[in-house]
């Protein structure tokens, strides 16, 4: 059984004893205040971006608290979800002593920031339906685990996990569960944001990149407590999140409407991709899909993808990936694009 949940116990130890950088800005926001700014020696001559923007991302995070029925104390940005993958590791794991487990096939990056941030990584496979294996999870789990990432919707797999296994290891696990959700917008499921308040030991990371279709601004975010999203705030470069990030962030979330309407149209498209994938005779299997991609089990998935590419088509191998042997992956695209798509995978066909 877990024990007393204690986030301080989590904390790596320099992390605990720091006191953060007080950036100019902290305290008065650039150009909004009337004030005089001489503070953070900028080049006065007004530009719109000569001004360094607002360190804590106070609109941003207002108009996201607001859409996520969370405190704008319970968010963290960070450039990307990449980024704030990466200060979780910062925040929590001690280089060369401490551990995180992973559940592979799953996004490759946890693995990456493992080994650059010198954390062990131990690996649960998914089990054959790609489902959490929990005991084994729970079994690898020693008073240096720190983290355990979970991917739902799970990239590369495309399913949601069952939400009675993910509250089970909540419950049971002593370090933090954190579920990226950087395709939940496509998804059934409902988001774990609705259950920060139960489950102390809960980072919900999701982004911009995918349903709000704003890769090329990067913009990750951590939901949590408000105890969790301290620490990281701790340790966050003072301005990670640029101006221009801000305000076309702001613009989309205000703009939440046409985000749907175009997640609305990717699903329609992906449903309509599935059974046309599967009449194709060297593909063996399409995996369902709750996100905005599909897998697909091909006869020989490395002479498939380089076919696709001379035709004009890049998809993703994730052959490498365990339990993914001889896999591609598809986004969806516009309704032009997957026609382009199909037809191109049909005259292969023949
Ligand atoms: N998590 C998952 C599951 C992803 O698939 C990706 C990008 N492919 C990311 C996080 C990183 O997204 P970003 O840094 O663009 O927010």
């Amino acid at each position: 059984m877990k024990e007393e949940f204690n986030l301080q116990n989590l904390v790596r130890s320099n992390v605990r004893k720091l006191q953060g950088y007080a950036s100019a800005r902290d305290e008065f926001k650039a150009n909004k205040t009337g004030m005089t700014f001489l503070d953070a020696n900028e080049n006065p001559f007004e530009n719109g971006l000569n001004r360094y923007p607002d360190p804590q991302q106070r609109e941003l995070k207002s108009a996201l608290a607001k859409l996520k029925n969370v405190k704008p104390t319970q968010i963290l940005l960070g450039n990307g979800s990449d980024e704030v993958l990466d200060l979780l590791f910062r925040a929590f794991c001690e280089p060369k002593e401490d551990n995180v487990i992973t559940l592979p096939p799953s996004y490759g990056m946890y693995r990456v920031l493992a080994e650059i941030n010198a954390i062990e990584n131990r690996e649960v496979f998914l089990d054959k339906d790609f489902e959490p294996h929990l005991r084994a999870i729970l079994e690898q789990q020693d008073n240096n685990t720190k983290l355990l990432f979970i991917c739902s919707p799970n990239n590369p797999t495309g399913n949601s996990f069952d939400a009675r296994s993910l509250k089970n290891l909540l419950e049971n696990f002593n370090g933090l569960v954190v579920i990226d959700e950087a395709y939940i917008d496509f998804s059934t499921y409902e988001s774990w944001v609705n259950f920060l308040d139960i489950y102390p030991n809960l980072v919900v990371v999701q982004t911009m990149s995918k349903a709000y279709g704003m890769a090329g601004i990067r913009l990750g975010i951590a939901y949590a407590s408000v105890e969790i999203i301290t620490v990281l705030n701790k340790i966050k470069p003072p301005y990670n999140i640029n101006e221009v990030t801000q305000q076309h962030a702001l613009k989309r979330v205000l703009d939440i409407n046409n985000v749907m309407d175009e997640v609305e149209t990717m699903l329609k498209q992906r449903e309509q991709l599935i059974p046309e994938l599967s009449s194709i005779g060297y593909i063996e299997k399409v995996y369902s899909s709750d996100a905005n991609f599909v897998l697909v089990k091909v006869d020989n998935a490395l002479q498939r993808y380089q076919e696709l590419i001379q035709k004009g088509i890049v998809v993703r191998n994730r052959t490498q990936d365990p339990l993914c042997d001889n896999t591609l992956r598809f986004s969806i695209g516009t309704p032009e694009e997957n026609q382009k798509l199909l037809q191109v995978l049909k005259e292969m066909d023949l």
